[in-house]
């Protein structure tokens, strides 16, 4: 399947005051610009469901084939990571995913992508936004506490914590990264132990590093990754 599910998680309600029990709302804030790999324009469109307690995103084409990201839940979290996943899913559509068949979910190419995603977003929040690096820092601290709340392993989310943070240090700029990514290229390595072949960016820099930290997430099993 076409597309990418982002991060279902619950938000905790623990900091509000007098032990309320309904959730934290927030503003939902703009849309950023987002362009595809081909050039074309990519629309967020906000989703009512009322089984996302926490803010989520998904990248695709909608039914007439244009890019689109769906955003769910968007007011249970707070505006840093609302645009941290606004930026990973765009992302998607930057890096041609969207395009490709959806690698098996929790395989390393998935994990590579999802890494990949994560830093052009971590390196759009530093570059893009006055006072980036303060508002990433809130985003990685919503999604801890996000992804703690959620159940998944401390391995886990401490992995991708460090991914992002790796990438906020790289002397690159957006675009500079996004373009080794697609200068990339697809490499199929049969594997006896597995029942798929495993699919492999070729070993550029930013895809080695990347795939590093979320290597860590296939071994483990982890699952509802982002
Ligand atoms: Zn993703």
């Amino acid at each position: 399947m076409r597309f990418i599910l982002t991060l279902i998680v619950l938000l905790s309600c623990s900091q509000m005051a007098h032990g309320q029990s309904t959730k934290a709302k927030f503003a939902v804030i703009a849309a950023p610009v987002c362009t595809n790999n081909l050039g074309q324009q990519v629309q967020f469109e906000t989703v009512a469901s009322a089984r996302v307690k926490s803010a989520a995103g998904m990248a695709r084409r909608d039914d007439a084939g244009l890019p689109v990201v769906y955003r769910f839940g968007y007011e249970f979290s707070p505006p840093a990571l609302q645009k941290f996943i606004d930026f990973h899913e765009c992302a998607h559509h930057q890096t041609g995913d969207v395009d490709r068949p959806h690698p098996p979910r929790n395989s390393p190419e998935h994990m590579m992508n999802e890494s990949i995603a994560d830093c052009i977003a971590a390196l759009r929040m530093r570059d893009e936004i006055d006072d980036g690096r303060s508002l990433l820092t809130e985003a990685i601290l919503a999604l801890t506490n996000a992804m703690t709340d959620a159940g998944f392993a401390s391995l886990t989310t401490d992995s991708r914590v460090s991914n992002i943070e790796n990438c906020m240090q790289k002397d690159t700029s957006p675009e500079g990264f996004i373009n080794g990514v697609l200068a990339s290229w697809i490499e199929v390595i049969p594997n006896p132990k597995a029942h798929h072949a495993t699919i492999v960016r070729s070993i550029f820099p930013q895809a080695r590093e990347a795939l590093r930290g979320h290597l860590f997430m296939a071994m483990f099993g982890q699952e509802g990754l982002i």
